[in-house]
């Protein structure tokens, strides 16, 4: 799949559920509606969708939500997921997750394939993680990373740099990454749904916190790439990477090679653009795969040059109304 601006896409980012066990207050309001179950593809037809992708040309999965752990059976779309790395059509089949279900899955991950993990974690300090998650247990999560890493999951922490909530303690997240053997992505918050809180007062631009990180760390520039917006250092001290992800600072849209599907099989082209697909229907509409073919294409044929988030400072509105947890981070 090309896009109008030659770019191959090949990274398919899947929400499975846009309902999540924590309530992050970047990413969710407390009191959050969720879309109505009738909406969401059944588990049989986000495996239908995703291999059509494959069947395309995707070579990278990515499932992710809301929490993909919290859908239930979620381990048996894994588990057949699993099969196209087998038959060598997919090069990778990923999460994004917050930990919190790894103690139970983390064997059977690597039994459907799955090698690396990304696990968001923004604090080490437990009532921190409280204030931050809303709902969640650090220790949980520190559970299922123990789990995850026996197992022999590679791991990659995501930390979302808050204002005046966790900016102190980069040290102490890159330190703690050295030890546990994990590599480290920071990502500035983006403007995308409504949350209960004020946006411009949590945003800290990592162009500042690389700087105050450059005093006490040797940050070794690096081309190493995972494919994605992250631009990577590494820490000569600890030998473990550290990833910048500033969508709000730097443009990385020329080199986009991905696209985003729904739980309820919109597929969005862009993170930061409203202009959508339904997929749904006509994945519903025939039990062949050729419209759902044609759907795919016509979609990429529309896929966008890039996004321009900005934080409105006066009417401090999301950029995108839609919240992350919608669409996958
Ligand atoms: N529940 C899983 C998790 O937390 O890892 C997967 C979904 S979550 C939406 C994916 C990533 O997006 C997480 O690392 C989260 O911290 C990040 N995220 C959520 N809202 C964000 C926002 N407004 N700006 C930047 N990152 C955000
Ligand atoms: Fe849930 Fe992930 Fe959003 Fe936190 S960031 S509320 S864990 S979906």
């Amino acid at each position: 799949m090309i896009d109008p601006f030659g770019r191959s896409v090949t990274y398919l980012r899947v929400s499975v559920t846009d309902r999540c066990d924590f309530r992050c207050v970047y990413c969710m309001a407390e009191d959050m509606s969720f879309l109505p179950k009738a909406e969401i593809l059944s588990l049989e037809e986000l495996d239908r969708l995703c291999s059509a992708f494959v069947a395309k040309g995707v070579r990278k999965l990515r499932l992710t939500g809301g929490e993909p752990l919290v859908r239930r059976n979620v381990m048996w779309l894994i588990e057949r997921l699993g099969r196209h790395l087998q038959t060598g059509a997919l090069d990778e089949l990923t999460l994004t997750t917050n930990g919190s279900q790894l103690a139970r899955h983390a064997e059977g991950l690597v039994k459907a394939g799955v090698r690396r993990l990304n696990v968001s974690v923004d604090t080490l300090d437990p009532a921190r993680f409280r204030k931050l998650t809303r709902w969640g247990r650090l220790e949980q999560v520190m559970e299922g990373l123990a789990a995850a890493k026996a197992a022999g999951l590679r791991i990659k922490i995501n930390a979302v740099a808050l204002k005046d909530e966790n900016e102190e303690e980069f040290d102490d997240l890159i330190a703690w990454c050295g030890r546990e053997g994990f590599d480290l992505c920071l990502i500035e918050t983006m403007p995308m749904g409504d949350i209960d809180g004020d946006r411009t007062a949590q945003y800290l631009p990592l162009s500042l916190v690389r700087a105050r990180l450059a005093r006490r760390w040797t940050l070794e520039d690096t081309d190493y790439s995972t494919g994605g917006p992250a631009r990577y250092a590494r820490v000569a001290e600890t030998g473990r990477m550290l990833g910048f992800i500033t969508p709000m600072t730097h443009n990385f849209c020329e080199s986009c090679n991905r696209v985003r599907l729904t739980c309820t099989g919109t597929l969005y082209m862009c993170l930061g653009q409203e202009d959508a697909a339904d997929l749904r229907a006509s994945l519903r509409a025939s039990p062949d795969d050729t419209l759902l073919a044609a759907a795919i294409d016509e979609a990429i044929g529309r896929k966008p040059k890039g996004h321009d988030f900005i934080i409105d400072r006066r009417n401090n509105r999301p950029a995108v109304p839609r919240h992350m947890s919608v669409t996958g981070g």
